[in-house]
C-alpha cells in the first residue's frame, strides 16, 4: 500500500525527521485558513499517490492566504496521471539551499535493502539516474545489521551528502523497519538556509504482507483513491482487481483466474476483472462475488470458471443459485465446473433452468461462449 505524502510525512515526523509544518485540507476556503495559521506564504501540494506532481502543476507556491485559496481551487479536482486530487497539503515553505535524494528500498533479488543517495535530488532525479548513474549511490544494507552510525556515514559519503545527514539516514531506516515498509523515499531532502536537514517530500510504501501485525493500517486505507468495486470487494474479503474489458471473470485460485483471463483474451474478448473467490470459498463467497461482478456496468457477460477442490463445485453452484435469489440476472452467465463434485454442481445449475445461465464443459469452450455473448450484448446495446 502506498501512502499519501501527508501520511508519509507523519511517519517521518514521529521518528524525528524534520518536516515543514503543514495541514491537509479538502477545500479552497480551508486552504486559505490553513495558510493564515502557517504564516501566510505557503506551498500548496496535491495529495495523490503518484510522483511527478511538481511537473504536473500540482505543487505551487502561494504568496499569501488569498493566493493559497486560488491555488488550492485550481489544484483540487485536478487529474494527475489518472489520480483525482481530493485534498491538498498546505505547507510552510522551506528556504532551500540544496536538494538531495535519499531512500531505502527492498532489493528482492539480493535479499537485502538498498540505500539510495544522491547529492542531486529534486524533480530531475530520474534523468540524473538515467544519464549519470554514478551520481546516484546504491549501497546494500544487511537487514540483520541495520544502519549503524558507520553505515549511515558510508551512505552519506557515497551519495555526496553532508555529514549532518547521518541522523536523518538512520531515522529513515527506523521508519522502514518499524513500519514494515518496502520503500521510504525522501526527494528532495534539503539543506535549508539555516543549515537544517528537512524532508520536503516523502513517499512510503508499506508491505501489505505485514498487515496482520500493523492493525493501524486499516485507518490509512483510503477508499476515495480506489475503484468503488475494489473497495466493496476488499470489505467482503474478495481478491478483486477491476480491469477494462467486458467479460466478468470469476474463478477459484489466483493461477486459474489468471489463465482464465488469458483464455478470454485468446478468444478476442477483454476481461472486465480478476476475481478469485479463493481455495476454501463458501456458497456465500460465491454469491458475494457474483453480485459484485454483475454490478459492474462494464460487464456484458460473466464467466465462472471453477476447478473444484476444497471448494466443491456443488457449493459454487449453490452460491450462484443463492446470488440469483437476491440479484436479478440481466447479463448472460457462463459456468464451467470441473473437479470435486462437478456433476452435482452441474445438476444444480441444470435444475435452475435459467435462460441466461449457460454451462460449458471446458475452459476454452466457456471463454469462447462468454466472449461471443459479450460481443452480441455489445451489438444489442449499439442497435438500441
Ligand atoms: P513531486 O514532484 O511529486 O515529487 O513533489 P515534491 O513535493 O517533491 O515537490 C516538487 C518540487 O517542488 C520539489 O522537488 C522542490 O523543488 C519544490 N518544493 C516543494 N516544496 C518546496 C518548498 O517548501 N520550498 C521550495 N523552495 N521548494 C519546494
Ligand atoms: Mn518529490
Amino acid at each position: 500500500m502506498d501512502l499519501y505524502e501527508h501520511q508519509a510525512r507523519e511517519l517521518l515526523r514521529e521518528n524525528g525527521v524534520l518536516v515543514p509544518r503543514a495541514e491537509v485540507v479538502d477545500s479552497a476556503g480551508a486552504a486559505r485558513a490553513a495558510a493564515e495559521r502557517l504564516g501566510g506564504r505557503v506551498v500548496i501540494k496535491a495529495q495523490v499517490k503518484t510522483g511527478g506532481r511538481g511537473k504536473a502543476g500540482g505543487v505551487k507556491l502561494a504568496e499569501d492566504p488569498a493566493a493559497a485559496e486560488l491555488t488550492a481551487r485550481r489544484i483540487l479536482g485536478m487529474d494527475i496521471k489518472g489520480h483525482t486530487v481530493h485534498r491538498v497539503m498546505v505547507a510552510e515553505p522551506a528556504e532551500v539551499v540544496r536538494e538531495m535524494y535519499l531512500g531505502f528500498t527492498l532489493d528482492r533479488a539480493a535479499g537485502r535493502f538498498l540505500a539510495i543517495a544522491s547529492a542531486e535530488g529534486g524533480m530531475e532525479i530520474e534523468e540524473v539516474a538515467a544519464r549519470r548513474p554514478e551520481a546516484v549511490a546504491r549501497i546494500a544494507v544487511d537487514p540483520a545489521e541495520g544502519v549503524t552510525e558507520a553505515k549511515a556515514a558510508e551512505i552519506a559519503v557515497a551519495g555526496g551528502l553532508p555529514r549532518e545527514t547521518t541522523g536523518t539516514i538512520r531515522r529513515l531506516w527506523t521508519v522502514l523497519t518499524a513500519h514494515d515498509a518496502l520503500l521510504v523515499e525522501v526527494n528532495p531532502l534539503v539543506v535549508t538556509r539555516d543549515g537544517a536537514i528537512v524532508a520536503l517530500d516523502g513517499k512510503v510504501t508499506l508491505d501489505d504482507n505485514a498487515r496482520f501485525r500493523q492493525p493501524s493500517w486499516d485507518d490509512d486505507a483510503d477508499d476515495r483513491a480506489r475503484d468503488p468495486l475494489e473497495a466493496r470487494a476488499a470489505a467482503a474479503g474478495l481478491g478483486y482487481v477491476k480491469l477494462d474489458g467486458q467479460v466478468g471473470v470469476i474463478g477459484n485460485g489466483a493461477g486459474l483466474v489468471m489463465s482464465t483471463l488469458d483464455v478470454v483474451a485468446g478468444r478476442g474478448a477483454r476481461p472486465a476483472d480478476f476475481l478469485d473467490i479463493g481455495g476454501g470459498a463458501s456458497a456465500q463467497v460465491m454469491a458475494d462475488g457474483l453480485s459484485l461482478v454483475l454490478d459492474d456496468p462494464d460487464v456484458r457477460s460473466v464467466l465462472v470458471n471453477v476447478f473444484g477442490g476444497i471448494t466443491a463445485c456443488d457449493a459454487v453452484a449453490d452460491g450462484i443459485v443463492r446470488a440469483l435469489d437476491t440479484v436479478t440476472l440481466t447479463k448472460p452467465l457462463v459456468v464451467r465446473l470441473d473437479g470435486n463434485n462437478a456433476a452435482r454442481g452441474r445438476a444444480i445449475l441444470g435444475q435452475l433452468a435459467h435462460p441466461l445461465v449457460h454451462q460449458a464443459d471446458t475452459m476454452d469452450g466457456a471463454a469462447a461462449r462468454a466472449a461471443e455473448l459479450a460481443a452480441s450484448a455489445a451489438s444489442d446495446t449499439s442497435a438500441a
